[in-house]
């Protein structure tokens, strides 16, 4: 039923087909069914004692009223230190904003200023939410389709050729979710030197899984190699991912102060300033001990070499393994076109992923979401018990799958 209440730009939008995803798994699992959960998209830890304490203190000595818009001078102080330390960036005060997780900074940073009909390039495969946001505020996604031959990159003659006259914006999220893909410094300048022949188009650098890199890769600021490309970029970031915070809701952004300024005037007739006890938690976050951060990224390489070397032992379902996030994204192609044991076609990655989460009781997302259509995308931020458990049982759903054709051939 539709209603006549919904706004027709309502329609621009579908809710996160991950969010979706999870919910339904979730949905199964508390219905008593046994299902292994890869669609996780947050470590599986608590959030360091440190910030729990942090947040304690400050609802107990009454840091409980309305907070800056901006965020309060003690986050915004801290994450300047964060960019300066970390990313080698330097921010003034103005040019720093705290949002209710980085989905919220993105969300403010397009809205605030994408006209209707503006172009805003987005490589895929794209993290699910880029597109609707765009959507919804008027711009128009150009998306870019980035192949495996290339890691999942784009490269500056697809960029070149993506750019308009209307082109307002190039998301870039590196490392990118969900295919893994970590730009190199080199890579990074070459997009650059692109960009600086197109004064008119921004760049909102994404960078929100910074500390999930693996083996030898490095991640590198978008900004700290396009040094000339600072007046026109957003650098985002966010303590959900880093320091196991998803639920505290702070997400931050670095930027020249007019668009800053423009995001905080939206900001302050939408959500106001976020949630103070979260920002008290998210200094302590930024400003603490940081051995937690490389003690979760050594949990996660163990994990990482666990899921790829089990996934590797099915056939023909091909993964780069990534350099970073927490995400696999294996093809899926060779297992389409196919029949399942109940009788039912598996013609998309969408067909399979139902398949293996009512057969196998595994779920995962298709990559169809991350507008990469043949691809699934397995989380392993969860343990190695499940990891082990998800691969096996997603290894046997796969070798029931019969060819259509008449002609049998062996997967
Ligand atoms: N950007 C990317 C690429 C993500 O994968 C996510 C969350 O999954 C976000 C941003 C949003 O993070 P936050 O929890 O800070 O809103």
């Amino acid at each position: 039923m539709t209603l006549a209440i919904v706004a027709s730009k309502m329609h621009r939008i579908v809710a996160s087909a991950s969010i979706a995803a999870r919910a339904r798994a979730r949905e199964l699992t508390a219905a008593g069914h046994g299902i292994v959960d890869l669609t996780v998209g947050e470590p599986d830890a608590d959030s360091p004692s440190h910030v729990v304490s942090a947040a304690h203190a400050a609802a107990v000595d009454g840091d409980t009223r309305y907070p800056p818009i901006a965020g309060t001078i003690a986050l915004r102080e801290a994450i300047r230190e964060k960019f300066a330390r970390e990313n080698g960036l330097e921010y003034a005060r103005s040019e720093v904003i705290v949002g209710n997780g980085a989905k919220h900074v993105i969300f403010h940073a397009l809205a605030a200023t994408c006209d209707d009909g503006d172009e805003v390039i987005i490589p895929a495969p794209y993290w699910v939410s880029y597109l609707d946001i765009v959507r919804f505020s008027g711009g128009i996604p150009i998306v870019v389709a980035c192949h495996a031959r290339h890691e999942f990159k784009l490269t500056p003659e697809a960029l070149e050729e993506a750019i308009g006259p209307r082109t307002k914006w190039l998301i870039l999220n590196n490392p990118n979710n969900p295919s893994g893909a970590v730009y190199t410094a080199d890579e990074l300048r070459l997009l650059a030197r692109v960009l600086e022949r197109h004064p008119h188009v921004w760049v909102l650098s994404d960078e929100i899984y910074e500390h999930y890199v693996y083996g030898t890769t490095v991640h590198v600021s978008f900004t700290t190699c396009a040094t000339t490309l600072r007046q026109r970029t957003l650098t985002v970031n966010g303590v959900s991912k880093t320091y196991r915070m998803s639920g505290w809701r702070i997400g931050y952004a670095g930027g020249p102060s007019p668009l800053i300024d423009a995001i905080d005037t939206l900001m302050s007739q939408s959500t106001g300033g976020v949630c103070s006890i979260s920002q008290a938690a998210a200094v302590a976050a930024l400003t603490g001990p940081q051995d937690c951060v490389s003690a979760i990224r050594q949990d996660f390489t163990r994990r990482r070499d666990l899921m790829i070397s089990r996934l590797a032992e099915i056939a023909n379902f091909a993964c780069l393994p990534p350099n970073g996030t927490f995400y696999v994204f294996p093809d899926c192609k060779a297992y389409l076109d196919t029949v399942s044991p109940c009788g039912h076609d598996i013609a998309t990655d969408h067909d399979l992923c139902a398949y293996l989460l009512e057969t196998a009781n595994v779920a995962v997302v298709y990559g169809e979401a991350y507008g990469c259509p043949g691809h699934l995308r397995f989380s392993f931020a969860t343990t190695d018990e499940r990891i082990i458990l998800g691969c096996d049982r997603v290894a046997a759903a796969l070798g029931k799958l019969k060819p259509k054709t008449s002609v049998w051939t062996t997967l």
